[in-house]
């Protein structure tokens, strides 16, 4: 079987460094923040080109971090996309803001610029582009939008870690950027794991406080905060596994870069784009079929594993009826969740391996 990814093969040349890092934090007792996570908030900051870092426990937490130390909660509108995983809508819903959603561009996966102004109305406090995939939003409108109208501009760039657009990095762009360390993320943690970094210090201080039930120093609560605080070990794994992401960045552009030399050519593949001036990590190589159905299980029948990111939009997901949108509302996010399907992609996918997907999708049904 080859699977759509593979953690074990990841982790197995590092098990040694892994179980070390581990170690030295039961040995120090430091088990929540502490020095590893402080020293993997300085690296990881330094990596996105961010002045700050301030990790947490997950990806949703480093959101949620960031708009409430905006000052956003209940009256307040952000705008948003529907094709994306859940946690970007819930987020803004956790600080009892209300989500906006726009619809995304078919090429990109990600926000359509153009429809972001139409959006807004007084209540509108801020800008929440998905870089999905693990491709950049297209963020030179979206800043000029944001600037324009005075608006709070959060990146989720939970897929996106060392993603570039025009040569900066996510997590440099906006006034803040949430980042995921779940172990399947391009950058993943040995258990959960978020980050939010930003240039803004003030900023940084109050996701610091909010992040640690709002203290500034032991039970001295200056706002009502959360236990949102990264285990000592996960910052130590972290540290570890984030000095090999380049490499396993570069591994993930190689299998892209694989695919479209054997696909790129043929009429009857719609493969995802890297579009000009962008650096995408390819968290996800997701193509369009027309017959889902009937292309996953033809792989599957060869032993090749496909996913679905994701097959329901967040507004026509049950949980979010109260949103107010219906089917056709955005039809781009629509058409995607209906057409998208993802192929293995990990940096440790073999020539051999991923010749065999080739190999079966230049025969599969389904396709266009
Ligand atoms: C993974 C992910 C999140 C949430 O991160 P967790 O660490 O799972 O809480 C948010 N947004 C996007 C786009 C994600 O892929």
């Amino acid at each position: 079987m080859i699977s759509f990814m593979d953690l074990k093969a990841q982790h197995r040349p590092l098990e040694d460094e892994l179980i070390e890092a581990v170690s030295k934090v039961i040995k120090s007792c430091a088990f929540v923040l502490g020095p590893e996570v402080a020293a993997f908030e300085s690296e990881f900051a330094a990596f996105s080109k961010a002045s700050h870092c301030v990790a947490s426990n997950t990806g949703t937490s480093a959101l949620h971090l960031a708009l409430l130390a905006a000052g956003i909660g209940p009256g307040d509108e952000v705008i948003t996309v529907p094709h994306t995983f859940v946690a970007t809508v819930s987020a803004i819903r956790y600080t009892g803001a209300t989500p906006v959603l726009v619809d995304i561009e078919p090429r990109s996966f990600t926000m359509d610029p153009a429809l972001v102004e139409k959006a807004i109305t007084p209540k509108t406090k801020a800008i929440l582009p998905v870089h999905l995939y693990g491709q950049m939003a297209d963020m030179d409108p979206i800043v000029q939008i944001a600037k324009k109208h005075g608006l709070f501009l959060l990146e989720d760039a939970c897929q996106a870690h060392g993603a570039e657009y025009k040569g900066k990095r996510a997590g440099s762009i906006g006034d803040a950027a949430a980042f995921s360390f779940y172990p399947g993320k391009n950058l993943g943690a040995c258990g959960e794991g978020g980050g939010t970094t930003t240039n803004r210090e003030e900023l940084a201080k109050t996701m610091r406080m909010l992040r640690d039930w709002g203290q500034d120093r032991k039970y001295n609560h200056l706002l009502e905060g959360y236990n949102y605080r990264m285990d000592g070990m996960q910052g130590a794994c972290l540290r570890v596994k984030l000095r090999h992401l380049e490499e396993w960045t570069e591994g993930r552009r190689r299998v892209a870069d694989r695919y479209k030399a054997a696909l790129g050519g043929d009429a009857r593949f719609r493969l995802p784009e890297e579009l000009p001036e962008r650096r995408h990590v390819w968290h996800i190589y997701a193509l369009r079929v027309a017959d889902r159905d009937t292309f996953m299980k033809w792989m599957l029948e060869r032993g090749i594993q496909t996913g679905i990111h994701y097959p329901t939009p967040v507004h026509l997901q049950p949980a979010f009826k109260a949103l107010g949108y219906e089917k056709g509302s955005f039809p781009v996010s629509e058409k995607a969740a209906a057409e998208v399907v993802s192929l293995p992609m990990f940096p440790e996918l073999t020539e051999e391996d991923q010749n065999k997907v080739i190999a079966a999708l230049k025969e599969a049904p389904g396709v266009v």
